[in-house]
C-alpha cells in the first residue's frame, strides 16, 4: 500500500488504522509498504476524502481499492 501526493493530511487514516499510518509534517505515509490483509486498511482506504491510499494485492499487484 501506499499514500499518494493527494494526501491532504486530514489524519482520518491514522485515526482509522494507526498500526498502519501516521502523520509525518502533516502528511500521512504508511508505515510498512506491504502488510497482512487487515480490514482497518481497506476502511481507511474507503474513508481517505482524497483517495490519497492506494492497496495492491502483494502477489497479484491487482488494485484492492478503486485508485484515482
Ligand atoms: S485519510 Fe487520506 S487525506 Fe487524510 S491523512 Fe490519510 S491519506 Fe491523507
Amino acid at each position: 500500500m501506499r499514500v499518494t501526493e493527494n494526501c491532504g493530511g486530514c489524519g482520518m487514516c491514522v485515526m482509522t488504522a494507526p498500526r498502519y499510518f501516521h502523520l509525518v509534517d502533516g502528511l500521512s505515509q504508511a508505515l510498512l509498504s506491504e502488510v497482512d490483509p487487515d480490514d482497518a486498511v481497506l476502511a481507511a482506504a474507503e474513508l481517505c476524502p482524497m483517495t490519497a491510499i492506494e492497496v495492491f494485492d502483494a502477489d497479484t499487484g491487482a488494485a484492492v481499492t478503486p485508485t484515482p
